[in-house]
């Protein structure tokens, strides 16, 4: 397989379906949509629905019908990464044959008594396949990158250098290598997404010199906390309600520090997304990886009242 850098900005938002939207994951889907269209790109979206027993059944749906409601209107057709497994495997296959690849038999408790941290002890074992994960042999870790909001990001240590897994033990493919074989297929050519995947992303780099693909820029949008947690599923963000969704939109944009002018106060989703397209601009927007949506924004996100 080859890849080739495509001659036009291609952008993507990628949820896992294991819930409807909130307001963190729009800040995604806004953020990442603004910079594509900006930069008069296309705006892809693919379904992470690779881990089935973490999936709600119709979350998948229920995240587009929202962001149709939401006037956040995809290019070309949705990806499920469900659909994907035999490209993924081909990938596995290929890598194993050329050594790459090692089957690792370590439980997650012999993981945790060694200190947390892979050592690398199955590497040469060259352990049989039945019940055992795939982990990269990870030659050349990658310790830093540069995203385009957060600057330099460094990680060190084990986050860096452990060979992680690629294939799991239960036959699940890994987060960190789906993400980047469907990226690197589509042609993106920035990936926009949440803090909360900074650090991954040294090991999805690695991934990219493994596969000899054009490796895309990063943008880390800040992420929205309430009490210092993340919005999330997990903490019970509430799922953005389809019936009204100008006030959060216009909430997701102040987050984004896109301020709409006033007399939009009144404005539908098409005309907010609109003036947004025109006036987006990257320098606004919070550069910290976390920003509490109590004390940052509570005064100026709220919406002007209509008169
Ligand atoms: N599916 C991941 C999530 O919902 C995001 C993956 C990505 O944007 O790289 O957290
Ligand atoms: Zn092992």
């Amino acid at each position: 397989m080859t890849y080739s850098a495509p001659d036009r900005y291609i952008g993507r938002f990628a949820p896992s379906p294991s819930g409807p939207l909130h307001f963190g994951s729009l800040i995604a889907a806004l953020g990442s949509y603004l910079q594509a269209k900006a930069n008069q790109g296309l705006w892809l979206v693919r379904i992470e629905d690779l881990d089935p027993p973490r999936e709600v059944p119709g979350a998948a749906d229920d995240i587009l019908r929202t962001l149709d409601a939401f006037g956040l209107h995809w290019d070309g057709e949705v990806v499920y990464q469900s659909r994907c497994h035999d490209r993924y495997q081909a990938v596995l296959d290929d890598w194993a044959g050329r050594g790459l690849s090692y089957h690792c038999h370590c439980t997650r408790r012999m993981i945790a008594e060694a200190g947390g941290f892979y050592s690398g002890h199955c590497r040469d074992l060259r352990l049989p396949a039945a019940g055992a994960a795939v982990r990269l042999r990870l030659e050349r870790p990658i310790h830093d990158f540069e995203d385009r909001l957060q600057g330099r990001v460094a990680v060190a240590g084990p986050l860096a250098e452990e060979d992680f897994i690629i294939r799991r033990r239960d036959g699940l493919y890994a987060y960190n290598l789906a993400v980047v074989l469907d990226d690197a297929e589509a042609g993106v050519t920035e990936v926009v997404r949440g803090a909360d995947l900074l650090e991954p992303t040294v090991r999805q780099i690695a991934l990219y010199r493994l596969l000899g693909a054009p490796e895309p820029g990063w943008l880390h949008l800040p992420l929205a906390t309430r009490g210092g947690h993340k919005l999330s599923k997990q903490n019970h963000a509430p799922a953005l309600d389809r019936r009204r969704p100008e006030m959060p939109l216009w909430q997701a944009l102040a987050f984004l520090g896109q301020l709409p002018p006033p007399d939009l106060a009144g404005a539908g989703v098409a005309e907010l997304l609109a003036w947004a397209r025109q006036h987006w601009r990257l320098e606004r927007v919070p550069k910290g990886p976390h920003i509490e949506l109590k004390h940052a924004c509570s005064s100026h996100l709220e919406r002007p009242a209509l008169s």
